[in-house]
């Protein structure tokens, strides 16, 4: 099956009330992991790189690498997006490579640490709209900053310091017209997002619902949202690993949030997790072993379980088949001509 629009696999979920987990991925066996992972539980996918990625494994490799996915999984649907662009070129870039979606994050300034304000996170963003609109390919904007930092990418700080506010994402949604929009809830980026199990006082649930109720029709995406399960961190720490105890967001809260909007889900370090402890484990316990495959096979399965396990949850499992893909070129069209609107339905208050 070609690479998919992101919009098109979003407008699904949406109709099919589920969610779609969005994974991160750097290199082959990751991307191994997740498609083996969207096979056994029939699921579409969003495989998502962001620029520290693309600079890891090279741009070339990892398109073809994602390209070859999709021609030995032709029954899943595959949308390829950009994590954090930081700039109209960065953006553009992946365009040009053949991304089917891109993220611009325009919450913060070029550099990716200093918050922006709305004005310029508009006029960048909608830049970005026009010209991938021009060429089918999907945007996801952010309005309110996250917190913590992830691949150089990101404010610092808790993610209670910028919470988005809901009239501002209406207007935000209506000047830009992007397709999905990220939202601060105070969710962060990396392992440390919270130093106990999070309540409403650091989770905003309640800020997600009136941004739902304003924008109905828009697709939400949560950024941050690895679970960090304990038996995931115990492993790297029984193996000689020293992660200090951290919390992520709760699986039911991630439900919470797709029954109200919340279509990409975005999940990174709970793969980085159960790779580094599949590793750990067998050179830890089989320190005779240096054949690399003898810890890449248990550390692509321990992500491969990650995955099947999200998938799952977020209910994207068994959607596989539902739908066709629509060439990008009649995306294009579709957003020239307004079948696919970019305008967001608004609620009154
Ligand atoms: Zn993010």
């Amino acid at each position: 099956m070609p690479l998919v629009s992101m919009r098109q696999l979003l407008d699904e979920a949406a109709k099919g009330g589920y969610g779609v987990g969005a994974f991160n991925v750097n290199d082959m066996e990751q991307i191994q992991a997740i498609m083996e992972a969207a096979k056994e539980t029939r699921s579409p996918v969003i495989i998502q790189a962001s620029r520290g990625a693309r600079q890891f494994a090279q741009d070339r490799y990892l398109f073809h690498l994602i390209l070859a996915a999709s021609e030995l999984y032709p029954d899943i649907p595959i949308a390829m997006h950009q994590d954090h662009g930081n700039s109209f070129e960065t953006c553009k870039s992946a365009i040009e490579l053949g991304f089917t979606s891109v993220m611009m994050d325009g919450s913060l300034k070029a550099d990716g640490k200093t918050p922006s304000t709305f004005e310029e996170n508009v006029a960048v963003t909608k830049q970005v709209v026009d010209f991938a609109h021009e060429r089918g390919v999907t945007v996801e904007g952010e309005i309110g900053v996250l917190g913590g930092v992830e691949d150089g990418h990101g404010a610092g700080g808790s993610g209670l310091d910028h919470i988005t506010d809901p009239d501002q994402a209406v207007e935000f949604a209506e000047l830009t017209g992007v397709d999905a929009l990220a939202i601060a809830i105070g969710t962060s980026h990396g392992a440390y997002k919270f130093t106990k199990k999070p309540d409403g006082s650091v989770l905003k649930m309640d800020v997600l619902i009136a941004i739902h109720k304003r924008l109905p029709n828009t697709h939400l995406v949560m950024h941050g949202s690895s679970s960090v399960p304990k038996d995931l961190q115990d492993i790297v720490n029984e193996y000689g690993g020293k992660l200090k105890e951290t919390w992520g967001v709760p699986v039911e809260e991630i439900q919470l949030g797709i029954r109200n909007g919340v279509r990409k889900v975005n999940v990174d370090t709970d793969n980085r997790l159960a790779i580094t402890g599949a590793i750990r484990k067998v050179l830890w316990t089989q320190p005779e072993k240096f054949d690399p495959r003898d810890y890449m096979k248990p550390a692509r399965e321990a992500m491969q379980k990650v995955v099947a396990t999200r998938m799952t949850q977020f209910g994207q499992a068994g959607h596989a088949g539902d739908y066709s893909p629509i060439p990008i070129t009649e995306i294009a069209k579709g957003y020239a001509d307004g079948t696919l609107t970019t305008q967001p339905l608004v609620a009154a208050k």
